[in-house]
């Protein structure tokens, strides 16, 4: 980084309060500090550095939450830079399946995620000195949790020496210095540069939200904020006005399929600009960004993209609420804020989690709007009228309020907190979201039924694993001895469901390439198909090539093989932990055989299909066994928990063999998808002797 970069850095407004914050952050009596600041004031790079470059570090470390990988990332890298050193070196990161961290590092950004992970296995979190909680505002369940594990440690002196800050944009600050009992508060004034914000005129045409939300039509909201986003990105990029003719465009919108789809009107648009106004020389690129693209394609965001002349292209970068806090993205000029999200929900009676799109709260629309103005002025638009803007809510519901609690629940209690119910989070969960996670958890045998729902050994052992309980039992079961044979085969198709969608289907494509995939369908279950994919890519040695001919996702892929080496690697440490138990005997003798155990089992399996599939199906059976639907006539499904009527997702193999339900009866199902219908994604059909053979098995 330049001199004058580095110089520019020296006048963000937080450096205004420097001596403050190490005064405070040296004050003995004081423990929990909260620093509010505007967004772009230098609280996410700069606080770490200071407390690094000024404070006692004891031979700890710094650790820096963050909600989102991309953030975790991109942020670390940043002050790497700033700093003048390698990513991994005196910076580094760690986030779910992927870390740069090396023996030197004293300041680690880490997703809150990872951190309360680190908590299963050091409860007093002892290797850090200094814990900085960002983006509080955000309300994410980790870091309303994390929030929660560190005021026990202070509060009741588990951990005296350790300071904790918590950082946010805009809040009210009297309920965290309520919740923490704490008076120290610093509020950084100013922002480096302004951001203009328009909003739509008021107008009853453009009332897109109704406030009975019941009443409108799901589809043609859709395509309404698509189309007025498209509207507003070609008002930008054809505009005569110099100010208009240079800076990248952020648009907000909902969800990766708005995403592709404004996607695919913008580059037809771009075709049309072509033919029709050959004189305007209108040259973008636009990008996508949503949590399951892969990483590397994420990254993409944060380069500039030059054409051959050398001039930057202009970016038009359209991204869900994962860019809306923490990242500076360079160059943004513009914000579009379509003022919707989707917002999941999970309804314990009827066991649904929803994704349901709906209006944004006031503090997203500030945080998204921060997204500019960060490193020279920026303009904001702002797709709703103001008076829509003022129905919004203050902030949006915090998580743990409104999601399924299996695994967090699962988490805490191998922590070591035993009754859930009365943990003091800063909001308390519904009582019966917790129940639920309860009968979850026993059901699947992590918690003792009897002994005041004390976690069990096998309980133990899932939350060894970074996933879902429901994938973990199926992994662990995978070790017995009952499936050596298809251990691999699960291994695989649990690997590809924690990566991101393999599958990548061009709209106009979509029937050449249904028929170049039709190899490796498994007419009855999505599952198998993954299996069959990834065992064909994991055997192939053009791995990039495969994949092009495929229209599969090669990053994607990539990263579910790191995951299934990542998840061995986990396994091998749940058989060595059984026998580490076992005294008598000698574990350097059975971690050998334990390494043979696994690399032996490429070697075994039948070559009869029809029986391994069904042992697959049977494992699978084991995690799934609350995702269990019966057919019930003209291709719905009925869920036996919850009893929620549904169809199978398009993009499921079922689809095309709708007898095939009927013959088996039952299916189970990766996740169920709910918009105005309600539809079960990732299938594999069963028949009612697997289920009974499941009951039985499990009644003894
Ligand atoms: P805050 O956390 O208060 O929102 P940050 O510490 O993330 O702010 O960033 C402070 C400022 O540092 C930004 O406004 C921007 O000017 C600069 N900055 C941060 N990251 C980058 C980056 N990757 N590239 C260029 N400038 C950056
Ligand atoms: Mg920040």
């Amino acid at each position: 980084m330049n001199n004058n970069a580095l110089k520019q850095i020296l006048f963000l407004p937080i450096y205004k309060y420097k001596q403050d914050i190490i005064n405070k952050i040296n004050d003995e009596n004081i423990n929990v500090i909260i620093i509010i600041g505007e967004t772009g004031c230098g609280k996410t790079t700069q606080v770490p550095k200071i407390i690094y470059e000024n404070c006692s570090l004891e031979n700890k470390m710094i650790c820096i939450t963050q909600p989102r990988r991309i953030a975790a990332i991109s942020i670390s890298e940043r002050v790497s830079e700033e700093m003048n050193r390698r990513i991994g070196d005196l910076i580094g990161y760690s986030v779910r399946f992927k870390e740069k961290m090396s023996k030197k590092t004293k300041i680690k950004y880490v997703t809150d995620g990872m951190l309360i992970r680190e908590c299963i296995i050091d409860r007093n979190l002892s290797k850090y000195k200094y814990i900085i909680l960002d983006e509080i505002h955000e309300r994410s369940i980790h870091t309303d949790i994390l929030m929660m594990i560190c005021k026990d440690l202070i509060i009741n002196k588990k951990r005296k020496d350790l300071k904790l800050i918590i950082m946010s944009a805009t809040l009210n600050p009297k309920k965290y210095m309520d919740y923490f009992n704490t008076n120290c508060l610093l509020k950084i004034e100013g922002r480096k540069y302004p951001v203009k914000v328009y909003n739509i005129e008021e107008d009853n045409n453009n009332n897109l939200i109704n406030n009975n939300d019941s009443y409108y039509d799901y589809y043609d909201l859709i395509s309404k904020y698509i189309d007025r986003c498209l509207n507003c990105i070609l008002q930008i990029i054809l505009s005569d006005k110099e100010e208009n003719k240079e800076g990248d465009i952020l648009v907000f919108l909902p969800g990766q399929e708005d995403i592709e789809d404004l996607q695919e009107l913008l580059l037809n648009k771009k075709e049309e600009i072509k033919n029709e106004l050959p004189g305007k020389k209108i040259e973008f690129m636009v990008l996508p960004l949503f949590g399951s693209l892969p990483s590397n394609q994420q990254m993409k965001i944060f380069r500039p993209i030059k054409n051959k002349f050398g001039k930057n292209i202009r970016k038009i970068i359209l991204s869900t609420n994962i860019a809306e806090t923490s990242l500076t993205i360079k160059n943004i000029k513009f914000v579009i804020d379509s003022g919707f999200f989707k917002k999941r929900k999970f309804y314990p009676k009827l066991n649904i989690d929803t994704l349901k799109i709906e209006p944004i709260s006031k503090n997203s629309a500030l945080q998204r709007s921060g997204r500019t103005g960060r490193e020279s002025p920026g303009n904001c638009y702002r797709l709703y009228t103001k008076e829509e803007y003022n129905n919004f809510d203050e902030n949006t519901e915090p998580e743990i309020k409104r999601i399924n609690l299996r695994n967090t629940s699962l988490q805490l209690l191998s922590i070591g907190y035993n009754n859930l119910n009365n943990i003091d989070f800063i909001d308390k969960p519904p009582k019966e979201n917790f129940n639920n996670a309860y009968e979850d958890l026993i059901s699947l045998g992590a918690l003792d039924k009897e002994e005041n729902h004390k976690i069990t050994e096998l309980g133990k052992k899932m939350s060894i694993l970074p996933i879902d309980p429901i994938y973990s039992i199926i992994l662990i079961n995978s070790l017995n001895d009952e499936y050596t044979e298809v251990f691999e085969d699960i291994v695989s198709i649990i690997s590809v469901l924690q990566s991101d969608n393999i599958f990548y289907t061009p709209n106009s494509k979509k029937e050449i390439i249904e028929k170049l995939r039709e190899k490796f369908i498994d007419p009855n279950s999505d599952h198998l198909t993954l299996r069959n994919i990834f065992k064909e890519y994991k055997n192939n040695k053009n791995k990039e090539e495969f994949c092009k001919e495929n229209y599969l996702n090669d990053k994607a892929l990539q990263k579910s093989m790191e995951i299934y080496q990542q998840i061995i690697g986990y396994l091998k440490k749940i058989k060595i932990n059984e026998y580490k138990k076992d005294e008598e005997k000698e574990i350097k003798d059975k971690i050998e055989q334990i390494d043979r155990y696994l690399n032996g089992l490429k070697n075994l399996g039948t070559d009869n299909n029809e029986i391994k599939n069904k042992l697959i199906k049977e494992c699978l059976i084991t995690g799934y066994f609350n995702n269990i639907s019966k057919y019930s006539g003209d291709n719905f499904f009925s869920t036996i928990k919850g009893n929620q009527l549904c169809k199978i997702h398009p993009t499921s193999v079922l689809i095309k063999n709708p007898k095939l339900g009927k013959q088996y009866g039952y299916l189970i199902f990766n996740e169920m998808i709910v918009t105005s219908k309600k539809y079960l994604k990732c299938c594999t059909l069963i028949t009612s002797q697997q289920v009974e053979k499941y009951i039985s098995k499990n009644r003894k």
